[in-house]
Protein backbone atom coordinates (compact mmCIF):
# COMPACT_ATOMS: atom_id res chain seq x y z
CA UNK A 1 0.00 0.00 0.00
CA UNK A 2 0.99 3.67 -0.46
CA UNK A 3 -0.20 7.10 -0.25
CA UNK A 4 1.46 10.07 -1.30
CA UNK A 5 1.37 13.11 2.12
CA UNK A 6 2.29 16.67 0.50
CA UNK A 7 4.87 15.57 -1.63
CA UNK A 8 6.18 12.60 0.14
CA UNK A 9 5.20 8.63 -0.34
CA UNK A 10 4.28 6.76 2.13
CA UNK A 11 5.02 3.30 1.48
CA UNK A 12 3.94 -0.19 4.01
CA UNK A 13 5.92 -3.22 2.58
CA UNK A 14 6.28 -7.02 3.94
CA UNK A 15 9.99 -7.94 4.27
CA UNK A 16 13.03 -7.69 5.54
CA UNK A 17 14.88 -4.00 6.15
CA UNK A 18 18.42 -5.24 6.03
CA UNK A 19 17.59 -5.59 2.36
CA UNK A 20 16.29 -2.28 1.77
CA UNK A 21 17.95 0.55 -0.41
CA UNK A 22 16.56 3.15 1.23
CA UNK A 23 19.43 5.86 2.15
CA UNK A 24 18.45 5.29 5.81
CA UNK A 25 17.18 2.20 7.86
CA UNK A 26 15.84 2.38 11.72
CA UNK A 27 16.91 -0.13 13.98
CA UNK A 28 14.65 -0.69 16.67
CA UNK A 29 17.75 -0.33 19.24
CA UNK A 30 17.79 -0.75 22.73
CA UNK A 31 19.34 2.01 25.19
CA UNK A 32 22.64 0.91 25.65
CA UNK A 33 22.56 0.38 21.84
CA UNK A 34 24.40 -2.97 22.80
CA UNK A 35 22.73 -5.05 20.41
CA UNK A 36 20.62 -7.65 20.35
CA UNK A 37 18.08 -10.08 18.66
CA UNK A 38 14.97 -9.11 16.82
CA UNK A 39 15.53 -6.91 13.93
CA UNK A 40 18.69 -5.04 15.74
CA UNK A 41 20.80 -8.21 15.39
CA UNK A 42 19.63 -9.04 12.03
CA UNK A 43 21.06 -5.15 11.38
CA UNK A 44 24.19 -5.47 12.94
CA UNK A 45 24.95 -9.08 11.01
CA UNK A 46 23.95 -7.77 7.98
CA UNK A 47 25.67 -4.33 8.46
CA UNK A 48 28.71 -5.57 9.83
CA UNK A 49 31.11 -4.95 13.17
CA UNK A 50 31.67 -1.12 11.90
CA UNK A 51 27.95 -0.12 13.00
CA UNK A 52 28.82 -1.66 16.60
CA UNK A 53 31.85 0.08 16.77
CA UNK A 54 30.18 3.68 16.42
CA UNK A 55 27.44 2.48 18.79
CA UNK A 56 29.95 2.14 21.32
CA UNK A 57 31.69 5.65 20.82
CA UNK A 58 28.04 6.91 21.18
CA UNK A 59 27.72 5.30 24.13
CA UNK A 60 24.01 4.87 24.24
CA UNK A 61 20.54 6.80 23.67
CA UNK A 62 17.74 7.81 25.97
CA UNK A 63 14.58 6.03 25.22
CA UNK A 64 11.91 8.00 22.88
CA UNK A 65 15.22 9.19 20.68
CA UNK A 66 17.75 8.11 18.15
CA UNK A 67 21.26 8.42 17.09
CA UNK A 68 22.52 7.52 13.43
CA UNK A 69 25.74 5.68 12.29
CA UNK A 70 27.00 4.31 8.95
CA UNK A 71 25.41 1.38 7.52
CA UNK A 72 28.77 -0.48 6.83
CA UNK A 73 27.94 -3.12 4.25
CA UNK A 74 23.92 -2.49 4.27
CA UNK A 75 22.33 -1.01 0.96
CA UNK A 76 21.60 1.90 3.25
CA UNK A 77 23.86 4.59 4.30
CA UNK A 78 22.72 4.74 7.34
CA UNK A 79 21.44 3.38 10.07
CA UNK A 80 19.00 5.72 12.19
CA UNK A 81 19.06 3.27 16.12
CA UNK A 82 15.64 4.28 17.78
CA UNK A 83 14.78 3.32 21.43
CA UNK A 84 11.59 2.65 21.48
CA UNK A 85 9.68 2.03 25.38
CA UNK A 86 8.90 -1.50 26.56
CA UNK A 87 5.40 -1.71 27.09
CA UNK A 88 4.03 -2.13 31.01
CA UNK A 89 0.65 -1.31 30.57
CA UNK A 90 0.46 1.79 28.33
CA UNK A 91 0.39 3.93 31.16
CA UNK A 92 3.92 5.10 31.72
CA UNK A 93 4.26 7.25 29.10
CA UNK A 94 4.80 4.41 26.96
CA UNK A 95 2.56 6.36 24.05
CA UNK A 96 5.13 9.64 24.35
CA UNK A 97 8.05 7.59 23.80
CA UNK A 98 7.01 5.78 21.01
CA UNK A 99 5.81 8.90 18.99
CA UNK A 100 9.20 10.09 20.28
CA UNK A 101 11.57 7.79 18.72
CA UNK A 102 9.68 7.73 15.42
CA UNK A 103 9.85 11.73 15.85
CA UNK A 104 13.49 11.78 16.15
CA UNK A 105 14.12 9.52 13.83
CA UNK A 106 12.74 11.61 11.23
CA UNK A 107 14.36 14.66 12.67
CA UNK A 108 17.82 12.87 12.25
CA UNK A 109 17.05 11.81 8.62
CA UNK A 110 16.10 15.72 7.98
CA UNK A 111 19.03 17.26 9.64
CA UNK A 112 21.31 14.61 7.46
CA UNK A 113 19.72 14.92 4.07
CA UNK A 114 18.16 11.72 3.55
CA UNK A 115 15.44 11.69 1.34
CA UNK A 116 14.42 7.99 1.91
CA UNK A 117 13.98 6.16 5.05
CA UNK A 118 12.47 2.49 6.03
CA UNK A 119 11.09 2.01 9.60
CA UNK A 120 10.37 -1.36 11.01
CA UNK A 121 8.07 -1.54 13.92
CA UNK A 122 9.65 -0.41 16.46
CA UNK A 123 8.62 -1.44 19.96
CA UNK A 124 6.36 -4.56 19.05
CA UNK A 125 8.92 -7.49 19.31
CA UNK A 126 10.47 -8.48 22.44
CA UNK A 127 9.36 -5.06 23.78
CA UNK A 128 5.46 -6.19 23.59
CA UNK A 129 4.12 -2.77 22.61
CA UNK A 130 0.52 -3.55 20.94
CA UNK A 131 1.06 -3.61 17.74
CA UNK A 132 -2.71 -2.03 16.53
CA UNK A 133 -1.71 0.82 19.02
CA UNK A 134 1.55 0.85 18.08
CA UNK A 135 0.81 1.33 13.93
CA UNK A 136 -1.53 3.94 15.04
CA UNK A 137 1.16 5.79 16.99
CA UNK A 138 3.94 4.92 14.06
CA UNK A 139 1.42 6.01 11.30
CA UNK A 140 0.22 9.45 12.46
CA UNK A 141 3.74 10.47 13.31
CA UNK A 142 4.98 9.84 10.22
CA UNK A 143 2.31 11.46 8.53
CA UNK A 144 1.94 14.64 10.34
CA UNK A 145 6.02 14.97 9.74
CA UNK A 146 5.52 14.46 6.27
CA UNK A 147 3.08 17.36 6.29
CA UNK A 148 5.57 20.22 7.17
CA UNK A 149 8.48 18.32 5.94
CA UNK A 150 9.00 18.00 1.69
CA UNK A 151 12.86 17.38 2.18
CA UNK A 152 12.05 13.59 3.15
CA UNK A 153 10.93 12.28 0.06
CA UNK A 154 10.01 8.57 0.48
CA UNK A 155 9.27 7.03 4.44
CA UNK A 156 8.87 3.26 4.19
CA UNK A 157 7.52 0.50 7.00
CA UNK A 158 8.98 -2.73 6.52
CA UNK A 159 6.97 -4.92 8.06
CA UNK A 160 8.12 -8.41 9.41
CA UNK A 161 4.73 -10.68 8.91
CA UNK A 162 1.46 -10.29 7.50
CA UNK A 163 -0.28 -9.37 10.89
CA UNK A 164 1.77 -6.64 11.51
CA UNK A 165 1.59 -5.49 7.49
CA UNK A 166 -2.18 -5.57 8.46
CA UNK A 167 -2.24 -3.62 11.51
CA UNK A 168 -0.61 -0.65 9.83
CA UNK A 169 -2.44 -1.06 6.66
CA UNK A 170 -5.71 -0.66 8.79
CA UNK A 171 -3.76 2.49 10.17
CA UNK A 172 -3.19 3.93 7.55
CA UNK A 173 -6.55 3.51 5.73
CA UNK A 174 -8.18 5.17 9.04
CA UNK A 175 -5.83 7.80 8.75
CA UNK A 176 -6.80 8.94 5.32
CA UNK A 177 -10.10 8.17 5.22
CA UNK A 178 -10.33 11.13 8.08
CA UNK A 179 -8.64 13.63 6.10
P1 LIG B 1 11.60 -4.32 19.94
O1 LIG B 1 12.61 -4.78 20.96
O2 LIG B 1 11.64 -2.83 19.72
O3 LIG B 1 10.22 -4.83 20.23
P2 LIG B 1 12.09 -6.39 17.88
O4 LIG B 1 13.22 -6.44 16.95
O5 LIG B 1 11.96 -7.46 18.92
O6 LIG B 1 12.13 -4.91 18.54
O7 LIG B 1 10.73 -6.35 17.05
C1 LIG B 1 10.26 -5.23 16.36
C2 LIG B 1 9.60 -5.67 15.07
O8 LIG B 1 10.61 -5.95 14.10
C3 LIG B 1 8.75 -6.96 15.17
O9 LIG B 1 7.55 -6.76 14.42
C4 LIG B 1 9.64 -8.00 14.48
O10 LIG B 1 8.86 -9.02 13.88
C5 LIG B 1 10.29 -7.15 13.43
N1 LIG B 1 11.51 -7.66 12.78
C6 LIG B 1 12.37 -8.62 13.19
N2 LIG B 1 13.35 -8.78 12.27
C7 LIG B 1 13.09 -7.92 11.25
C8 LIG B 1 13.70 -7.63 9.98
N3 LIG B 1 14.81 -8.24 9.58
N4 LIG B 1 13.12 -6.67 9.18
C9 LIG B 1 12.00 -6.02 9.58
N5 LIG B 1 11.38 -6.26 10.75
C10 LIG B 1 11.92 -7.19 11.57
Amino acid sequence: MEVIINKSRLELLEGDITKQDTEAVVNAANSRLAGGGGVDGAIHRAGGPQIMEECRKIGGCPTGEARITTGGKLKARYVIHAVGPIYRDGRHGEPELLLGAYKYSLKLASENKIKSVAFPSISTGAYGYPVEDAANIAISTAVDYLKSHTEIEIVCFVLFNTDTYKAYERALSSIINVQ
